[in-house]
């Protein structure tokens, strides 16, 4: 079955779906995404995602590319067209095709839009989450604006590669003062001696990750203790537990951080019962 996209106005073969060379995304990475999780046939957390899609957008003053109720139907279009049950659906909106000039567009320049999904086997995150994952951690070197959802990812992306050579799944970006910011893909957590669970705040400095917000309301429903507020990478090293949130792992336990194994070096109970309780407490919208 061959995969489908969606690139402005059009759904078209995966192979040759192309935006044109003077896409702003392309040449400044001037633009945006979203990635939401697809579970058992529904959409997950949707109106959060569309929420933060929003926002980044108005950061950036990118307008909508389409009014938000007809993108909701080319996401259930493309997911329905590539018959995704288990995945995830993505889409990106960039300031649209012009001349290549630093400056915006002229006004009434089209946002462009890409939407794809793909199927992902939740068997293979369990088995991950099973056996957990490894991190290192690197120097923060992004701009201050991560809390934008863009597609200016090339920090993380070294970063994510560095793990990859050190045998790690993931890095956390770690500021001078010795405290954690997130991951390249996902947000950190940990779990302290006495139970409580913390995350940095997300007011600056970090992407307010959505799985991050239902996973806060997962772990008040389920009486965990939680504090945001920022941790060093010392105080991970000794952390009962550690595991980092995005929409597509999850809860993802880390048993290592910079080859020093958490606590027995084996997924923590609270991580894996917060992965568990997810699924039940985030918004579900039919795909
Ligand atoms: N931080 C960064 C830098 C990310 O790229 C992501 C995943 N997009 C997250 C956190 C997690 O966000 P979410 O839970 O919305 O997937």
């Amino acid at each position: 079955m061959p995969r489908i996209a969606y690139v402005n106005g059009r759904y078209v073969d995966h192979r040759a779906a192309a935006v044109h060379i003077e896409d702003r995304g392309y040449q400044f990475a001037d633009g945006v995404y979203e990635v939401c999780e697809v579970a058992h046939g529904q959409i997950v957390d949707m109106r959060r995602h569309l929420d933060r899609l929003d926002r980044s957008l108005k950061e950036l003053g990118i307008a909508w590319p389409m009014q938000r109720s007809s993108l909701v139907v080319v996401m259930r279009e493309v997911i329905r067209r590539n018959r995704v049950a288990n995945g995830l659906v993505y889409l990106q909106v960039t300031r649209g095709v012009a001349p290549r000039d630093h400056v915006f567009p002229p006004a009434g320049t089209r946002p462009s839009l890409v939407v794809t999904a793909k199927k992902i086997d939740p068997a293979a995150s369990a088995r991950r989450s099973e056996s957990g994952i490894k991190i290192i951690t690197v120097p923060e070197n992004r701009w201050e604006r991560v809390d934008i959802k863009s597609v200016g990812l090339l920090p993380n992306v070294l970063a994510k590669q560095q793990a990859k050579e050190n045998g790690a799944q993931e890095a956390w970006f770690v500021d001078p003062d010795g405290t954690v910011k997130e991951g390249a893909s996902t947000n950190a957590w940990i779990v302290t001696r006495d139970g409580v669970l913390v995350t940095r705040p997300a007011d600056h400095g970090i992407l307010r990750g959505i799985t991050r917000t239902t996973l806060l309301d997962v772990a008040r429903k389920h009486g965990v203790r939680v504090e945001e507020r920022s941790f060093s990478v010392e105080e991970a090293k000794a952390a009962r537990e550690a595991f980092v949130t995005s929409a597509t792992q999850i809860v993802m336990p880390v048993v290592a951080i910079d080859g020093h194994a958490i606590a027995n070096g084996h997924p923590g109970s609270i991580a894996l019962s917060l992965r568990a309780a997810f699924f039940d407490i985030a918004e579900k919208s039919p795909a």
